[in-house]
C-alpha cells in the first residue's frame, strides 16, 4: 500500500496548488517540504487571468483578489515622453486584469487552504534526497530534523521542488539551456508616486525601469543592472530610478531588495514513469514578463488532473505521459519566448537602440496590434493556458 495517491515534493506556490488540486479530485495527498518555515520574500508578483481561473477552481480567486491589487492598465514612457498605454480590461476572462500580489502572500493563502484540507498530509522539515520509481508506485527517502530518515511512497509523484530539483536529478532527467548574461535589481518601496493601480515601464538608453503597484501601499521597481548586485546596492537602485524614471525614493521606506540573474532552462522531458515535473523543476525563464510561476500553476493543474485519470485507469500511462510532456512543453516554450522578448525589448540600452525601440513602441501602442501585447502579458495566447480552455481537446486526445 502506498502512503498516498499523490506525493508532492516541494511546497512552493506550485507544489501547494498541486496538492490542493489533487485533493479536490478526491485524492489522498502527501506534501513534503524541506524548509521548516515559509519564506517571506516578495519574488513573483504577477498572477495572470488563466491562473486566477485555476485558483477559482479551488475556491481561492476571491481571497487572492481581496489580498492583491488589480492592475488594469500599464503605461510606457521614454525618458521624456509618454509612449502609450496598454489596457487589460479587454482581456477575454472573468478576470480582466493582472493581479499583483507578493509571492509570500500567495504562499500564505495557499498554505492556509492546504492546512484546512483533511486529505492533504503536509510535512514541513522533510528534505527529499532520493527518489525511486518502482512497479506500482514511486518511493522517496530523505532526512528530517535530528538526522532522522524518512521513507514514503505514492502512486504518482508531482515534483515541485524548484529549479534545482532533487527529484529531477534523481531520475536522471537532463536539462537544456543556459544562464542569460542579463541581470536585474528589484526593490519594494512605500508607494509615493501617485500612480495608483497602474503599472509603468520606462525605456531609456541606460536600461529600463518596470514598476508595479503592490498591496498595502507599496510599489515594486525592477531595473536592469550591468552586473549582478546581490545585496547592499549602495544606493544604485535609488540613483537609477531617479535618472531613468524621475522617481525619487530618497527617504522613502524600502521593504525588500534582491538582485537576480536570468536562466533559460528546460527539462528534456516533463515526466518520467510515475513522476510529473511542475513549475521551476520543469522550466526556468526570465522573471521579467512574469510568466514562470503562472506557467507552473498550469503545469500543476494538468498534472493533478492527469494523475487522477491514471489512478482511475481512464487512459494508458504512455498516452497520458506523452500528452503532459507535449502540452506543457509547448506552453512553457511559448511563455519562455514571450518572457525573453519582453525582457530583451524592454531592457536593452544604448542611445541608438533606445531611440529605435521607443519609436517602434510608440507606433505599436497606437495601433490595434497592441492587443497582441495585452494578450501576451495576460497569457491569454499561451497554447492550452489552463484546463478550462483546452479540456475538450485533451479528452479527445486521450480517447484516440
Ligand atoms: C528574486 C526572484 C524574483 C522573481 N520574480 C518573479 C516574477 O516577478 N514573476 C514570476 O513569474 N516569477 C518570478 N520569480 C520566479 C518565481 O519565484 C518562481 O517561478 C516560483 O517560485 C516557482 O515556484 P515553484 O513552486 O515551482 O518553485 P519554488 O518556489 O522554488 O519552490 C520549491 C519548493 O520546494 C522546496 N524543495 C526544494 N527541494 C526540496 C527537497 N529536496 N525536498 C523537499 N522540498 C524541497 C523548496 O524549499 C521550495 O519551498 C522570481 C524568483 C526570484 C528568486
Amino acid at each position: 500500500m502506498a502512503d498516498a495517491d499523490i506525493m508532492v515534493v516541494g511546497a512552493g506556490p506550485v507544489g501547494m496548488l498541486a496538492a490542493l488540486l489533487s485533493a479536490q479530485h478526491g485524492l489522498q495527498v502527501l506534501l513534503l517540504e524541506q524548509s521548516v518555515e515559509r519564506h517571506l520574500q516578495s519574488r513573483a508578483i504577477g498572477i495572470t487571468p488563466p491562473s486566477l481561473e485555476i485558483l477559482r477552481s479551488v475556491g481561492l480567486a476571491g481571497a487572492f483578489c481581496e489580498h492583491g491589487v488589480a492592475v488594469r492598465g500599464a503605461a510606457a514612457f521614454g525618458r521624456r515622453m509618454r509612449l502609450g498605454r496598454l489596457d487589460f480590461t479587454g482581456l477575454n476572462s472573468e478576470f480582466r486584469f493582472v493581479l499583483s500580489i507578493p509571492q509570500h502572500r500567495t504562499e500564505a493563502l495557499l498554505e492556509q487552504a492546504v492546512l484546512s484540507q483533511p486529505s492533504i498530509r503536509f510535512l514541513r522539515g522533510h528534505q527529499v534526497t532520493a527518489c525511486l520509481e518502482r512497479e506500482g508506485d514511486v518511493a522517496v527517502t530523505g532526512s528530517r530534523a535530528a538526522a532522522a530518515q524518512f521513507h514514503f511512497s505514492g502512486r504518482y509523484l508531482l515534483a515541485c521542488d524548484g529549479g534545482k530539483s532533487t527529484v529531477r536529478e534523481a531520475l536522471g532527467i537532463p536539462c537544456d539551456g543556459a544562464p542569460d548574461r542579463r541581470t536585474f535589481l528589484m526593490g519594494d518601496f512605500e508607494d509615493t508616486t501617485g500612480w495608483g493601480q497602474e503599472a509603468r515601464f520606462f525605456f531609456t538608453a541606460r536600461g529600463s525601469v518596470e514598476s508595479f503597484p503592490l498591496p498595502d501601499g507599496k510599489r515594486r521597481y525592477v531595473v536592469r543592472t550591468p552586473s549582478l548586485i546581490n545585496e547592499d546596492s549602495a544606493g544604485y537602485l535609488g540613483a537609477e530610478l531617479l535618472w531613468r524614471a524621475g522617481v525619487d525614493v530618497a527617504g522613502v521606506h524600502q521593504f525588500w531588495e534582491s538582485g537576480f540573474g536570468v536562466q533559460h532552462i528546460m527539462a528534456r522531458t516533463f515526466c518520467k514513469g510515475r513522476v510529473f515535473l511542475c513549475g521551476d523543476a520543469a522550466h526556468l525563464m526570465s522573471p521579467v514578463g512574469g510568466q514562470n510561476m503562472n506557467t507552473g500553476f498550469a503545469d500543476a493543474e494538468l498534472a493533478a488532473w492527469l494523475a487522477k485519470v491514471l489512478l482511475e485507469k481512464l487512459a494508458p500511462q504512455h498516452l497520458v505521459l506523452g500528452l503532459y510532456d507535449r502540452v506543457r512543453r509547448r506552453a512553457a516554450r511559448a511563455a519562455s519566448r514571450r518572457a525573453q522578448c519582453l525582457m530583451v525589448a524592454g531592457s536593452s540600452g544604448g542611445l541608438l537602440w533606445s531611440a529605435i525601440r521607443n519609436l517602434a513602441t510608440f507606433i505599436f501602442l497606437h495601433v490595434p496590434l497592441r492587443q497582441l501585447l495585452v494578450q501576451a502579458i495576460g497569457m491569454q495566447s499561451i497554447p492550452c493556458r489552463n484546463l478550462e480552455n483546452c479540456r475538450d481537446r485533451i479528452e479527445r486526445e486521450l480517447k484516440r
